[in-house]
C-alpha cells in the first residue's frame, strides 16, 4: 500500500533551495513595475500627469480625453516592459483579489493586429463575475457590476500583465467589493481630520490615514502541506497531536532563519521591491516555521493593496520554493497562530503625524486632540471594530493564548494615563491664565516625544498606543485590511466630526478661546471613555467580568460579532459618513455570514472524509495487525496466551472505543450539518454551525489524536505536526 505521508516525507528530503543573489540596489530595483511618479513624467503629457496628481490629491474626475492620453502612455510603458496583457485588479467582498486578463491586441479576421487598450478600457470594464459574492444586491437578473480604475493606487506590472486598480459597483453604485467603502472612509476621515488639524496650522490641505501591516505567516513544505487533505481544503489541520516539541523553547523566535527560508524570503523580497512594496523587516516568529513580514508604512490605500499584492506574490514564490504559505489564522492546534497587526495613524499634507507627541505645547495639544478623539471613537463604537476583523479563521485565534481578546480594549501606558488624568482637573468653561501656564509647562509640555512604556510591553492588548501611532493587533494573517481600515477610519471621522462642532459651539457661543474650548472638550471625552482603557492583561475570566461591568461587547464567534453591522447606530453612522447605504451594510454583513457557513461546511465535509476514508481504516489495519498476532500467540501458548496478549488486547480495546466514538460524532456532526443547511434564513444557519456543528470537530480532534498516538506510526497515513513543522 502506498502511503502519501512517507511519499512527502521522502520529497521533502530531497529540497535544494536556490541562491537567490541580493545583487544590486534595492533603491535601483525599487517600483521597477510600477507606473509611478517618474513613469508618469515620462509617458505622460504634462496635462495628464497634472490631472492625475489632482484626482489623487483632490479626488478630481479624469475626463475621457484625459483617459485616452493616461491609457495610452500606460500601454507604451507597459509593452516597453514586455507586458501582453492588461487586467482590473480588484477585490470582492470576499477572498482576497480578482483579475481578468485581456490582451492589448487582438487579432482582426483579415489578420490585421487591432490595438484595444484605451481609455474607456483604463476607466471601465465589465468583467463576468456574476459569481462574485454580493449580498443580494445584483442578483443575475439586474444589470451587472463594473470594476472602475483607481487613480490613487498606481497600476503595476505584475509578470506580464497591467494591473490596474479599481473598484467593484453595481451598476446601481452600490459597492460590490472592499475598496469602494474604504475610499469613502478614507475620504470622510481626510475632511474630518483635516477640519480639526486646521485648529492647530491654517496650512494643512489633507490628512492621510497610514497603515503599516505586519503579516505573519506559516511556511510549509510543499510536498507535506500537500499530503494533508484538510491543509490543502482548508488551510488548517483538523486532526493532529502537538510535537513533543512544540515553542516551549521559545527558540525559534528571532532565531537564525534556516537556509531555505532565506532564500525564499530573499527571491520574495527582490519581487516586492519591483512591484514597489517597501518591505523592510523579517524575522522568525513564535511558533516553529512561522514568519513575519513587514512593511514601511503607507497612505493606507496604496498600503492595502500592497499587501493584498504580497500575499498573492508569496504563494507564488512560495510554490517556486517548494513551498506551501498559510495565511491561516490558527493551522495548528496547541502552536501560537498568525495575526496582522494594523499600525495606524493619521498624517497632514504638511509632514505631520498626528499621533507623535510634539516638542512645543501646542503641538502637544493637537496630539492629544486626535489621540484623545481616537479613543473616544473606539469607545463609543467598539463593537463595531470588534466586527471587523470577525471571520470563521479568526475565530480560532482571537482569545486564545498568545492572541488578543475579542473584547476591545485601549493601552495608553502609564505616561499618557497620567497626563490624561490630569486634564480631567481641567476647570469647566474659561480657564485662569495661572492654569492655562500649569497645562501648557507642566502637562500639556510635558510628554515626552519618546513614550516609553509604548513599546511592545503588552502584546495582548487589542488596541495599543505604541508611542506614534495606534497598533490592532486583533487583525486575522488573512483578513483584508480594508475591513478594519474602513471601520476604524470610520468611527474616527465621525468622532473628529463631532468634536469640531463642539469646540466650535464653545468659541461661538461661550465665547471661549480655541485652547480653551478644546481643553474643554477633551475633559469631557476622557471621564465619559474610560472603560475602554485597560492596560492589564488580557488573558482569561477577571478580565472577562471586569469587562462586563463595563459594558463592553465580547463577541466570541463571527455570527455573533457581525450583528451589530445593521444595527440602527451602525446605519446612521454610515450614513452620516457616507461609506455606506443601509443595502450595503446588509449585503456585506450576509456575504460574511454565508463566508463563515461556507468555511464551516467545507471544513465539516473533509473531516468527515478524513475520518470515514483515512483514520478509521489505518484503525482497522492496525486493529488487525494486533488480532493476527494474539491470534499467533493463541496457538503458541493456548490457554495461557491470555496473559501474554494483554497489551495487544488492551491497545485493542481501546482502538475498538474511539472507533465508535469518532463515528458516533461523525454522523452526529454530518446530521447537525443537514439540519442547519435546511434552515430559512442566513442569521440562523450561521448560529447553527457556530453552535451545533462547529462544537463536533472538536470532539472528533479528540478522538482522532488518540487514536493517533494508539496505532503504529507506519500505519498513520496524516503527516504528523512533528513532521509538518520541524521540516527544514
Ligand atoms: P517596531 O515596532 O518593529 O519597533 P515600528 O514601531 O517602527 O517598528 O513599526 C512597526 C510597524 O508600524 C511597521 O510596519 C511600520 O511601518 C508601522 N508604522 C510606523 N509608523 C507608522 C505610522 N505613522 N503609521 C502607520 N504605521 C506606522
Ligand atoms: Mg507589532
Amino acid at each position: 500500500m502506498s502511503n502519501t505521508r512517507f511519499e512527502a516525507l521522502a520529497e521533502s528530503r530531497k529540497r535544494t533551495h536556490p541562491n537567490i543573489e541580493e545583487t544590486g540596489r534595492r533603491s535601483e530595483l525599487f517600483g521597477k513595475n510600477v507606473f509611478n511618479e517618474d513613469r508618469m513624467l515620462q509617458f505622460l503629457t504634462k496635462e495628464a500627469y497634472d490631472k492625475v496628481k489632482s484626482a489623487i490629491f483632490q479626488g478630481s474626475k479624469i475626463d475621457r480625453k484625459i483617459a485616452d492620453q493616461v491609457a495610452e502612455g500606460m500601454k507604451a510603458w507597459a509593452l516597453s516592459m514586455g507586458a501582453t496583457h492588461y487586467t482590473h485588479w480588484f477585490q470582492p467582498l470576499t477572498g482576497s483579489t480578482a483579475e481578468k486578463h485581456d490582451a492589448f491586441f487582438d487579432i482582426l479576421p483579415d489578420g490585421k493586429a487591432m490595438e484595444k487598450f484605451g481609455g474607456a478600457q483604463l476607466v471601465q470594464q465589465e468583467p463576468d463575475a456574476s459569481s462574485f459574492p454580493s449580498g443580494g444586491i445584483r442578483n443575475t437578473f439586474e444589470a451587472r457590476g463594473y470594476t472602475a480604475w483607481d487613480p490613487t493606487s498606481p497600476a503595476f506590472i505584475y509578470k506580464t500583465t497591467l494591473c490596474i486598480p479599481t473598484i467593484f459597483v453595481a451598476y446601481t453604485g452600490e459597492a460590490l467589493d472592499n475598496k469602494a467603502p474604504l475610499l469613502r472612509a478614507l475620504h470622510a476621515v481626510d475632511e474630518a481630520a483635516t477640519g480639526v488639524a486646521q485648529f492647530f496650522d491654517k496650512n494643512v490641505r489633507k490628512v492621510y490615514a497610514t497603515l503599516g501591516w505586519e503579516q505573519e505567516y506559516f511556511l510549509l513544505d510543499k510536498s507535506l502541506a500537500q499530503s494533508r487533505l484538510d491543509i490543502v481544503m482548508t488551510g488548517r489541520t483538523l486532526v493532529g497531536n502537538p510535537a513533543a516539541k512544540g515553542q516551549q523553547l521559545d527558540d525559534h523566535y528571532f532565531g537564525v532563519i534556516p537556509a531555505r527560508v532565506l532564500s525564499f524570503m530573499s527571491d520574495l523580497e527582490k519581487q516586492c521591491t519591483k512591484l514597489g512594496i517597501p518591505v523592510k523587516t523579517r524575522h522568525n516568529e513564535v511558533a516553529p516555521n512561522q514568519f513575519e513580514l513587514a512593511p514601511v508604512f503607507e497612505e493606507a490605500n496604496l498600503s492595502v493593496d500592497h499587501n493584498l499584492l504580497l500575499m498573492d506574490v508569496m504563494e507564488e514564490v512560495a510554490d517556486r520554493h517548494n513551498f506551501r504559505v498559510l495565511f491561516h489564522e490558527k493551522p495548528f492546534a496547541g502552536v501560537n497562530g498568525s495575526g496582522k497587526h494594523n499600525n495606524w495613524s493619521l498624517a497632514t499634507d504638511t509632514g505631520v503625524n498626528l499621533l507623535s507627541p510634539g516638542s512645543t505645547p501646542m503641538k502637544n495639544l493637537q496630539f492629544l486632540t486626535f489621540f484623545i478623539n481616537t479613543i473616544k471613537a473606539v469607545d463609543t463604537y467598539e463593537e463595531l471594530l470588534r466586527s471587523s476583523i470577525a471571520s470563521a479563521s479568526n475565530d480560532h485565534r482571537l482569545g486564545a493564548n498568545e492572541a488578543p481578546p475579542s473584547i476591545i480594549s485601549i493601552f495608553i501606558g502609564a505616561q499618557l494615563s497620567d497626563v490624561l488624568d490630569e486634564l480631567e482637573g481641567v476647570s469647566k468653561g474659561k480657564l485662569s491664565p495661572e492654569e492655562k501656564t500649569e497645562l501648557k509647562l507642566n502637562v500639556v509640555g510635558k510628554i515626552p516625544e519618546i513614550l516609553l512604556d509604548n513599546t511592545d510591553r503588552n502584546r495582548t492588548s487589542p488596541f495599543a498606543f505604541t508611542g506614534n501611532k495606534f497598533e490592532m493587533r486583533g487583525v486575522g494573517a488573512k483578513t483584508n485590511c480594508a475591513k478594519p481600515m474602513t471601520i476604524l477610519n470610520t468611527i474616527v471621522a465621525k468622532q473628529l466630526t463631532n468634536f469640531k462642532k463642539e469646540v466650535d459651539a464653545l468659541i461661538d457661543k461661550k465665547s471661549l478661546k480655541k485652547d480653551e474650548a478644546v481643553f474643554n472638550v477633551l475633559r469631557e471625552y476622557i471621564k465619559t471613555s474610560k472603560r475602554i482603557r485597560f492596560d492589564g492583561d488580557g488573558y482569561g475570566m477577571e478580565w472577562q467580568d471586569e469587562a462586563r461591568r463595563r459594558k463592553l461587547s465580547n463577541n466570541k464567534n463571527t455570527p455573533e460579532a457581525l450583528q451589530v453591522l445593521t444595527s440602527k447606530e451602525s446605519v446612521a453612522l454610515f450614513k452620516d459618513m457616507d461609506v455606506m447605504s443601509e443595502v450595503e451594510l446588509k449585503a456585506h454583513q450576509e456575504v460574511e455570514l454565508e463566508a463563515y457557513i461556507l468555511h464551516l461546511q467545507i471544513e465539516g465535509r473533509v473531516l468527515g472524509e478524513m475520518v470515514y476514508n483515512h483514520i478509521i481504516p489505518a484503525a482497522l489495519r492496525y486493529q488487525n495487525l494486533l488480532l493476527e498476532n494474539v491470534k499467533g500467540l493463541k496457538e503458541v501458548y493456548g490457554a495461557a496466551y491470555n496473559k501474554v496478549a494483554e497489551s495487544q488486547l488492551n491497545i485493542l480495546e481501546q482502538i475498538g472505543e474511539h472507533m465508535i466514538e469518532i463515528k458516533k460524532q461523525t454522523d452526529e456532526m454530518t446530521a447537525a450539518r443537514r439540519r442547519a443547511n435546511a434552515l430559512s434564513t442566513i442569521n440562523k444557519k450561521a448560529q447553527a454551525y457556530c453552535n451545533n456543528v462547529k462544537p463536533h470537530f472538536d470532539a472528533i480532534r479528540e478522538q482522532s489524536n488518540k487514536l493517533e498516538k494508539l496505532i503504529s506510526d507506519d500505519l498513520w497515513p496524516l503527516t504528523k505536526y512533528r513532521e509538518l513543522l520541524f521540516a527544514k
